[in-house]
């Protein structure tokens, strides 16, 4: 019971109010120590429920500040608008029955408006690092007086390239006396070294346990000839599964669009989302799938980054995702607060060998699907190895004319072998190698 936290009556009223009665596990774990005033890095996935895990904290802190309101005391940082639009809207949620007043900056939002909401100083700031320094920098904004910062989805930040951003502002807050960072993944070195600069002595709060991923999601597989035939298939689902509300995922924002317009040409009431939208577009995308006046919604991660629809109960990877990380970030968007969902992965020739290394991530099996209607050729390698990946599908090496040549195998040196599997820093799961972070789509 959220009765059990040491939280201000205005807060627990504002809980009822939203209905919430039993805390998620985030909540359970971070609340009480987030109330201490302790530093905390929280590795939750999203969907757990972190937001109210940081945000009625904060808010507790601020309850009862009896000055007038003349300076910023507490500051979020996160990786996208639409996040930083839920949060905006947890808080105001949260903090109905008090007198906090928050306020947002990120790209894509005209700068005077901002300015001009800076000068009447919200208690508490949401926003994406980049705009937030350019607002600093125009001298718009004093952070002195700042007592918690918020680092929310921090993995997502750095493979943004925000991390000296995130530090700058950080240290922009010099009498800050709590930092609470949640990540959805245990990051990796990048993550760790912020983690050293920005916290002090944080207790970490593991609530991600990748294998309980699913609870509320099916996740099944169906194979695929070449992406004209991933089309038929999704046209296929989108027509006879049910579902109240689709996403179906992309690697780039080319695929989004052309998909998009296959939708839009068979009738099918969808949006797209990806980073070359430009902020109207993106916001009216989300209400519109929000208000259902669109069942389906065409994005690339970035632009789908921390997306909170009711009623999305199904997920379809068009292109599979590049990594573990990445996968459980787009299955997150279904199966929320303990809903039913289903994930859908199209899997090509090309698409086997990743899907089967993100089934060791998660230590998880797909279920493997055939729609008879729509079933193709390719049915998945013909052998496998113990690994479930496929036997025998090494490329020849090529030379600059594109001649296929006999290359000499080399030993790379100082390297791990090709076939050990990575560990993640805590030790807890293999991690698939991961490729540079793409850029953001
Ligand atoms: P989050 O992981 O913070 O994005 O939360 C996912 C969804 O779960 C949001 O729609 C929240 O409003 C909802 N939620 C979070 N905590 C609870 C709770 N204790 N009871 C009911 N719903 C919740």
């Amino acid at each position: 019971m959220f009765s059990q936290f040491a939280l201000h009556e205005r807060l627990l009223k504002a809980v009822a109010e939203l209905n919430f009665v039993e805390p998620t596990p985030v909540q359970a774990a971070a609340i009480p120590l987030a109330l201490q005033g302790r530093d905390l890095r929280v590795t939750a996935q999203t969907g757990s429920g972190k937001t109210a895990a940081f945000v009625l904290p904060v808010l507790n802190r601020l309850v009862d500040l009896k000055q007038k309101r003349v300076e910023i005391r507490a500051l979020i940082l996160l990786p996208t608008r639409e996040l930083a639009q839920q949060t905006l809207k947890e808080i105001e949620r949260f903090a109905q029955f008090t007198f906090i007043k928050a306020g947002m900056i990120t790209g894509g939002e005209d700068f005077k408006e901002q300015a001009a909401m800076l000068r009447k100083v919200p208690d508490i700031l949401v926003g994406t690092p980049g705009r937030m320094l350019e607002q600093l920098n125009a001298g718009n904004l004093k952070l002195e007086h700042v007592q918690v910062v918020v680092l929310d989805e921090a993995d997502r930040m750095l493979d943004m390239g925000f991390s000296e951003d995130v530090e700058r502002l950080c240290n922009e807050c010099p009498n800050r006396e709590q930092t609470l960072l949640f990540s959805a993944t245990t990051g990796g070195a990048g993550l760790r070294e912020m983690i050293g600069k920005v916290l002090k002595t944080p207790e970490h709060l593991m609530l991600n346990n990748v294998s309980q991923l699913s609870e509320g999601t099916r996740q099944q597989i169906i194979t695929a000839d070449h992406n004209q035939h991933k089309e038929e298939i999704v046209q296929w689902l989108l027509a006879n599964e049910t579902y109240q509300k689709a996403i179906i995922f992309t690697n780039t924002r080319v695929m989004a669009d052309r998909i998009y317009g296959h939708l839009v040409a068979k009738d099918f009431k969808a949006f797209v989302l990806h980073g070359d939208k430009d902020q109207k577009d993106r916001k009216l995308a989300i209400e519109r799938l929000k208000q259902g006046g669109a069942k389906v919604l065409v994005a690339t991660d970035v632009a789908a980054r921390g997306l909170d629809v009711d009623g999305l109960d199904l997920v379809i990877n068009f292109d599979m995702p590049r990594s573990g990380d990445e996968y459980v970030h787009r299955i997150g968007r279904t199966g929320r607060a303990g809903n039913e969902g289903l994930a859908i992965s199209l899997i090509c020739h090309g698409d086997w060998n990743l899907m089967s290394s993100i089934e060791r991530y998660l230590k998880q099996s797909f279920e493997r699907r055939v729609i008879k209607e729509v079933k193709g050729t390719y049915s998945g390698p013909k052998k496998v190895k113990a690994s479930g990946k496929a036997v025998g599908v090494k490329k020849k090496k090529t030379d600059k004319k594109g001649d296929k040549k006999a290359v000499a195998k080399k030993k790379p040196a100082n390297r791990q072998k090709a076939s050990a599997p990575l560990v993640s820093q805590d030790g807890l799961a293999p991690l698939k190698r991961r490729k540079p972070a793409p850029a953001a789509e």
